[in-house]
């Protein structure tokens, strides 16, 4: 069995989460505005730690409300400011330097592409630092725009952001600008897959469902035409496909606890069959 590196949570998700646990211990009662990260195992532990998401800031009252590491829109801060909301902006470093390029070309004049899911909350707090010049990309776009600067989200994988950068620089613009903002983190577990997906006979991804990361990470071993578990825990695993198979892999999103990995790999190893399919 072969288990991709890196593993466990990245850094800013790990940065989040402490974030989120001294803010605790320092003002009694934290919220989070939204899941502090896409994988349910993690926000169980949080809540068992009384730490829980909210969606209106105003929940927060005179806790402590935490940004996650996706980031926000502007406005969501003001709004804080308003209400007299404290703050704790655990929005990962790589994505505030995707929002601080989205600032600079807007008040340079330019129309802003983001490269990335429209509906994803980074995505959202990307446009909110573009302001009225942001879109986000897609194949049929037109861009009327004679300067344009275009940025990714952080967890899109970096050949997409490069098929698009090239559907985009058909049109005629005086300026095209492309900045790949994809994390790096990401990139590397990306590679991972379809490195393991070439390998392996059966892949198995380890994350949320609604981990944006780690959904893209179960693409590429499907477009690899490999066989996928996609687990958020091991007593989701196929025992039928572990005990038929010897080549394993095992991959996991960047929001999946390090501890649920060692779980997957350890039953992967020596399947028992209990219950399971
Ligand atoms: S995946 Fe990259 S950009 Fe996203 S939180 Fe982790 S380190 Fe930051």
């Amino acid at each position: 069995m072969t288990v991709a590196r890196p593993t466990g949570f990245c850094f800013g998700v790990e940065r989040a989460i402490r974030m989120a646990k001294q803010g605790k211990k320092k003002y009694g009662r934290v919220y989070t505005l939204g899941e502090l990260v896409h994988n349910p195992l993690v926000l169980e532990e949080l809540e068992r730690e009384g730490i829980r998401a909210v969606r209106d800031v105003r929940r927060a009252g005179d806790g402590a409300l935490v940004i996650r590491a996706h980031g926000c829109p502007p406005g969501v801060l003001n709004r804080c400011q308003e209400f007299g909301i404290r703050t704790i902006d655990a929005t990962c470093p790589y994505v505030h330097k995707v929002q601080s390029v989205a600032r600079r070309l807007k008040e340079q004049g330019y129309e802003i592409v983001v490269v990335g899911e429209r509906n994803h909350p980074e995505v959202k707090g990307i446009l909110g630092h573009s302001g009225r010049a942001g879109r986000v990309y897609t194949p049929r776009m037109r861009l009327k725009g004679a300067k344009v600067g275009v940025v990714a989200q952080t967890t899109m994988s970096a050949e997409r952001f490069r098929e698009a950068v090239a559907k985009l620089s058909r049109f005629r613009y005086t300026e095209l600008r492309a900045f790949d903002t994809t994390c790096k983190e990401v990139t590397a577990r990306q590679e991972a897959a379809a490195r393991l997906a070439q390998k392996a006979e059966l892949v198995i991804v380890v994350g949320g469902r609604n981990s944006a990361n780690t959904s893209r990470l179960a693409e590429i071993v499907r477009a690899a035409g490999k066989e996928l578990a996609y687990v958020e825990r091991a007593s989701e695993l196929p025992y039928c496909a572990l005990s038929r198979r010897t080549r394993i892999g095992v991959v996991a999103g960047s929001s999946t606890p390090a501890w649920v990995v060692r779980e997957v790999v350890d039953f992967a190893r020596n399947p028992v069959k209990e219950d399971r399919k």
